[in-house]
């Protein structure tokens, strides 16, 4: 029996692993990806503290080093279920879990445009991270679709990259921090697209040749070798037990407790107004110390 398991291995569940483990706790990470979640598809933060500027990848390597270094035991695999009565039980394909506290942080995933060849296309012209397909297009010319702050900052990493990056906005503006507008702004081979939403992904032999999209009810087309999706995401909700929802996300108190009174959630998982690194950071500290108090108290 764990004090607590953790499912997701991003920035929010390795700070409560290590604040856990600290604590003396007796603590499992479940992770089914790579350790760092999200961080690893990241070109380029400059927003987190201790770091002038850090690379996604270098930020989550550091963190993966934290684990070891703190000897916290972990898993890779993928959590399929779990189940809460007197403890609460993590399922795995191959065996069962169980702990006293459970913390989810599952983090959220690319939302897709939902256009009929979008699957058909993935890794062919169609991607979610710059950063790891980027490169498949050096001196290509490629699209980025979105309007906020990941949208912007990936489309100024493709412009050192690429040939030539078009952003199609589907709003008049973009909804996203100033400096890094401008950063983007003043690249002589970027072109931005407003009121402007992809209606059709073309293929021709298996790859994406071109896109339709509708500007100002005009119906226009642009040849492109990639694009690179940045329209929002859907949280990764486990399943097994109803937690309440705040929308699509999950809801949880100031100490981060969901509807259930063991189960905690943290990072982008839940409902929140700002989704950032700092942040996700602290609802694993606050989760995590918020445990050991009542562990202390058993
Ligand atoms: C393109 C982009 C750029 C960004 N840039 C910045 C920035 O510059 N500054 C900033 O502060 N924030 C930035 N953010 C936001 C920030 O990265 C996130 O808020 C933060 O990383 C979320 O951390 P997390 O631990 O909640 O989730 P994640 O990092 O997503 O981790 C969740 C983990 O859970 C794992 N998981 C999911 N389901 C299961 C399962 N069933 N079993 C086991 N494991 C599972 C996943 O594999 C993943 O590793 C950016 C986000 C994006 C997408």
């Amino acid at each position: 029996m764990y004090d607590c398991i953790i499912v997701g291995g991003g920035i929010a569940g390795i700070t409560a692993a290590i604040y856990l483990k600290n604590a003396n706790k007796k603590v499992l990470l479940i992770e089914k990806g790579t350790m760092g979640g999200i961080l690893n598809n990241i070109s380029k933060i400059k927003n987190y503290p201790g770091f002038t500027e850090i690379t996604g990848p270098d930020l989550a390597l550091n963190l993966y080093d934290q684990v070891k270094n703190n000897s916290i035991e972990y898993i890779l695999d993928t959590v399929i279920g779990i189940e809460s009565g007197t403890s609460n039980k993590v399922k795995l394909k191959n065996k069962e879990l169980e702990c006293k506290y459970l913390i989810l942080a599952t983090g959220k995933e690319a939302r897709k445009l939902g256009l009929p060849n979008e699957d058909k296309l993935l890794g062919k012209g169609v991607s979610y991270c710059a950063l790891c397909d980027g490169h498949f297009f050096k001196d290509k010319d490629v699209c980025v679709l979105g309007a906020g702050d990941s949208a912007v900052v990936e489309a100024l990493y493709l412009s050192n990259i690429c040939h030539h990056v078009t952003v199609l906005s589907k709003y008049p503006k973009f909804k996203c921090q100033e400096g890094v507008l401008n950063e983007l702004l003043k690249k002589d081979n970027v072109t931005i697209l407003y009121n402007s939403l992809t209606s059709s992904l073309n293929e021709e032999n298996g790859k994406l040749v071109s896109i339709n999209y509708n500007q100002n009810g005009e119906e226009k087309n642009i040849k492109t070798s990639a694009v690179f999706v940045y329209i929002g995401s859907t949280p990764n909700i486990l399943s097994g037990i109803d937690l309440e929802l705040d929308g699509k996300y999950l809801k949880v108190d100031n100490q981060m407790q969901t509807s259930l009174d063991s189960i905690y959630a943290v990072g982008d998982i839940i409902s929140k107004d700002l989704y950032q690194l700092v942040g996700a950071a602290n609802d694993g500290m606050i989760a995590a110390t918020s445990i050991i108090k009542r562990l202390n108290k058993e």
